[in-house]
């Protein structure tokens, strides 16, 4: 079998994955911030990691996975103030309120498109205490300076005597300079690249905390820095985000966890690429978004029906996480249209005939399910080999094909747990136990008939067989007792 490599986009190669700790991975995804609703974009990069998170435990590994929620400190592009604080003021709400209404929706919504919770989920605003303590250390160490009551992080003198500033996004420092455009505190700064370690609050600015250099609040790079490091050391195997993450969040983790810590803070760099709508970036700022809830509902303007989480998680899976991906009504239908397939198939699979000898080759398939996960997580041409197993159950129940018992499990097996497991394909819960309880109403229906029956009460007997034929089910009567099919 094939060994997992993944794409790192550090050295912009796929490497083979070798964790620092043999069987041990310490996993860390910035997490969102929680001041509005979690679009669909967004769900999808969690969703992107969760597979990974996943595909990296039923390969056995010991996962820790360290997912944040910023609660603090992600400033509003172009302004100095903070998402959450400017979102409090404008609802005249406490920033807790705005935090605790946004992160219960954010699990939701991930709970219905079935992903499973990380390890921890560390709040910003639980680590002031670290923040104020490694800006602290930036400072001791000549790469941190105050400013007006800021900590502005040193780029350029990083840059000169420590590392590249610039090697994850493949910028250029110069150019970034010169791009950078003239915002309000700019004059602050050393240069404009520079970024705030800890931030001075504004008099209406009501986040704050103090510190050693005034009340104010910390940086949003800093928070991740902190967090990872606190949970997964200072150096650790995987950090993800979102593609548009790259610059400048992760660049300044990389540079404040080296300046720190005197080492590259993360082995692989991981990052998922982005939903469209209408082949733009959905975004919550510009509005180009759908919320999860109005898919789910089918209570929008682009959508002509409702599709369900368990859909839209097979559609998103369709694309591999590095590629783009375009949200669109046929799109959606061929996901349910398949996703069906797929769940009909897993029904069909243990009823299966065995044979005493197989036509296929199963063992072949299954190492094809790895091949497919250990190529950087391929989930859709994963997909594209389970439809492989669909094809085949259908031909064994066809009779074309042939199957022996211990294939028949061994397929079994391998579809659900790639299925269910490692894809995180719902399982139609609902489904089995609807058809469980059908199963045993049709049932009470039976002996109720045969007791009539026994009593000779025709009346009553023929009224229960004609009323279910109405609702298409057939009672047949045989010397083994009544059975049911659907006509
Ligand atoms: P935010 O709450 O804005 O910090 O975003 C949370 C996560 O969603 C980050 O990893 C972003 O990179 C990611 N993200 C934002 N927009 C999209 C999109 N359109 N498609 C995929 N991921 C996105
Ligand atoms: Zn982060």
């Amino acid at each position: 079998m094939s060994e997992l490599k993944l794409y790192n986009s550090l050295s912009g190669k796929k490497e083979i994955f070798e964790p620092i700790v043999p069987k041990h991975v310490g996993m860390y995804v910035c997490g969102p911030t929680v001041y509005s609703n979690v679009h669909l974009g967004n769900v999808r990069t969690f969703i992107s990691f969760d597979v990974i998170y996943r595909y990296l435990k039923y390969l056995g590994y010991k996962v820790r996975y360290v997912r944040n929620i910023t609660d603090a400190g992600h400033l509003e592009d172009n302004s100095e103030e903070d998402k959450i604080s400017k979102k409090a003021r404008l609802e005249k709400l406490e920033p807790m309120e705005i935090v605790q209404e946004y992160t219960i929706d954010f699990h939701k919504v991930l709970d219905l498109v079935n992903n499973q919770p990380p390890s921890i989920e560390p709040t910003a605003t639980g680590h002031i205490i670290e923040q104020i303590e490694i800006t602290k250390d930036i400072i001791n160490k000549g790469y941190a300076y105050e400013s007006g009551g800021s900590i502005y992080f040193d780029v350029k003198k990083y840059n000169d005597v420590i590392d590249t500033y610039g090697k994850l996004s493949g910028r250029k420092i110069d150019e970034m300079i010169s791009n950078t455009r003239e915002l309000s505190g700019q004059e602050e700064k050393r240069n404009p690249q520079d970024f705030a370690l800890w931030k001075k609050a504004s008099p209406q600015h009501i986040m704050r905390w103090p510190s050693p250099w005034s009340n104010g609040f910390p940086g949003w790079h800093l928070e991740c820095t902190v967090m990872s490091t606190k949970y997964l050391g200072e150096q650790f195997d995987i950090h993800g985000g979102g593609m548009d993450l790259k610059f400048p969040h992760h660049e300044c983790e990389i540079a404040q966890g080296k300046t720190a810590n005197g080492k590259d803070p993360v082995k692989y760099w991981m990052h998922a690429n982005m939903l469209t709508l209408n082949g733009k970036k959905m975004s919550k700022s510009t509005g180009n978004h759908l919320l999860p809830n109005e898919i789910f509902s089918g209570d929008n303007q682009l959508l002509s029906k409702a599709y369900s989480p368990a859909v839209v998680r097979f559609f998103m899976l369709q694309a591999h996480y590095r590629n783009m991906l375009d949200l669109s009504e046929d799109a959606l239908l061929a996901a349910e249209k398949g996703y069906k397939r797929l769940m009909e198939a897993i029904k069909l699979v243990d009823k299966l005939p065995g044979s005493n000898k197989s036509s296929i080759d199963v063992n072949a398939w299954i190492d094809s399910l790895y091949d497919a996960m250990n190529d950087d997580f391929n989930t859709p041409i994963l997909i594209a080999n389970l439809f492989e197993g669909v094809k085949n159950i259908n031909l064994v129940n066809d009779k074309k094909e042939s199957l022996t018992q211990t294939d028949i499990e061994k397929l079994s097996k391998a579809i659900k747990s790639f299925s269910f497991e490692v894809l995180g394909l719902h399982k139609l819960e609902s489904d089995a136990n609807n058809s469980q309880s059908f199963d045993k109403v049709i049932q009470i229906l039976i002996d109720i008939r045969n007791k009539a029956r026994a009593e000779k009460n025709w009346t009553l007997t023929d009224q229960i067989r004609d009323e279910l034929l109405k609702f298409g089910i057939q009672l047949k009567d045989s010397k083994e007792g009544t059975t049911y099919t659907f006509k």
